[in-house]
């Protein structure tokens, strides 16, 4: 829910070049207040210098930024009301934990009891009440990224931007505060920008997801439509495991090789497709219901144990192959033929899903 100040926040036809290379193209995009979005790309893809020009600290060629409806461009970090977390965390080593959360408070001249009474109740939000003597050196990862969200959060702004805020930390802890980050978030109800190049924890954390892919947005939709109905290859390939296989579309319908291939979702255009495949969306298919499946035959060639699932690669043979997964218990395995075994592989139509060819 969004608190009552929360901003929405429109970006239009923000551009940035470094001398020849362009880093942000043409980014357009709409958050809206209170919502939790994710910007999630490959390294090098624009997402930071994208946060720090919303943040203050650069500014863009052309285009225009709104905080509701004020223009920030020319405006100054400090008077922007945002809130920042660094993937660094930036905190100062010279200072104790309450000092550093205090610092946003001292520059914005607020008086000493205030100041103090925002401190512990920052550090009681991030579950680090009495840490306020520390030194920083003292404190393990996980609690220094901590007092970088208290300092970001003290002064209550009006909207959260986080660069990878957890990519120091392993993936039991990370996984740990991805929930508490988005605990904190619905209580806060505070419009957040989250920066990161994990699928998984984009998945996890975010109302909406921007795929960004050198320095465009790709595509912008729900967790489940980025993975479900992703726009394009790049795509599907960033979010999720899949496997392609070429086809053709004449006069509307869809062939793999010589089998007609019923696809769910809007018709595609004539010409050559992307048939993308999830593993978990594969069946194994006896003889007999083969009926409203698209069906593919081929042969086991590799079985790989790992852990919850069995990753199975099937060979169709002329190059082309389809990963499955199936649960790595009794009940999964049942099914599967031994060895270098025929098998027939479906996909019912809804999971069908055609993608433009772009090379
Ligand atoms: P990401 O955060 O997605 O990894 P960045 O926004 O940091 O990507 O960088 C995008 C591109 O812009 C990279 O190619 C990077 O080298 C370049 N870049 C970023 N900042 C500067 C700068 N100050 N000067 C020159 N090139 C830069
Ligand atoms: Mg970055």
């Amino acid at each position: 829910m969004a608190s009552a100040s929360a901003l929405d926040i429109h970006v239009r036809q923000v551009t940035k070049a470094y001398g020849a290379v362009v880093v942000l193209d043409r980014v357009d995009l709409h958050v809206q207040a209170g919502e939790f979005l994710t910007l999630l790309g490959p390294s090098g893809s624009g997402k930071t210098t994208l946060l720090m020009m919303l943040a203050g600290f650069t500014r863009p060629d052309s285009g225009s930024i709104l905080f509701g409806t004020q223009e920030v461009i020319r405006l100054a970090p400090q008077k922007r009301d945002v809130g920042m977390v660094f993937q660094n965390y930036a905190l100062f080593p010279h200072m104790n934990v309450a000092a550093n959360i205090a610092f946003p408070l001292r520059l914005r001249k607020t008086g000493a009891a205030e100041i103090a009474r925002r401190v512990e109740a920052a550090l009681d939000m991030v579950q680090l009440a009495g840490y306020g003597a520390r030194g920083i050196d003292e404190l393990s990862g996980g609690q220094r990224q901590r007092v970088a969200l208290a300092r970001a959060l003290v002064f209550e702004p009006r909207i959260i931007l986080m660069d990878e805020p957890l990519s120091a930390l392993d993936k039991q802890l990370r996984e740990l505060m991805q929930l508490e980050l988005r605990r904190l978030h619905e209580k806060l109800g505070t419009t957040t920008i989250y920066v990161t190049h994990d699928q998984r924890e984009a998945l996890t954390m975010s109302d909406r997801i921007a795929v960004i892919n050198k320095g465009r947005i790709a595509q912008l939709d729900t967790p489940r439509h980025i993975y479900s109905k992703p726009n394009s290859r790049f795509v599907a390939e960033f979010i999720g495991e899949s496997t392609f296989l070429n086809v053709a579309v004449t006069g509307g319908v869809c062939r793999y090789r010589d089998t007609v291939i019923k696809a769910g979702g809007a018709p595609v255009r004539d010409g050559r497709c992307l048939l993308m495949i999830r593993p978990e969306q594969v069946r194994i298919v006896d003889g007999a219901a083969r009926d409203g499946m698209n069906c593919f035959d081929g042969r086991i060639v590799g079985r790989v144990f790992q852990g919850d699932t069995m990753r199975i690669e099937v060979d169709l043979g002329g190059g082309d192959a389809i990963t499955l997964r199936v649960p790595a218990n009794s009940v999964g395995l049942q099914s599967l033929p031994d060895g270098s075994d025929s098998i027939t592989l479906g996909l019912t139509v809804a999971d069908t899903t055609l993608l433009p060819d772009e090379r």
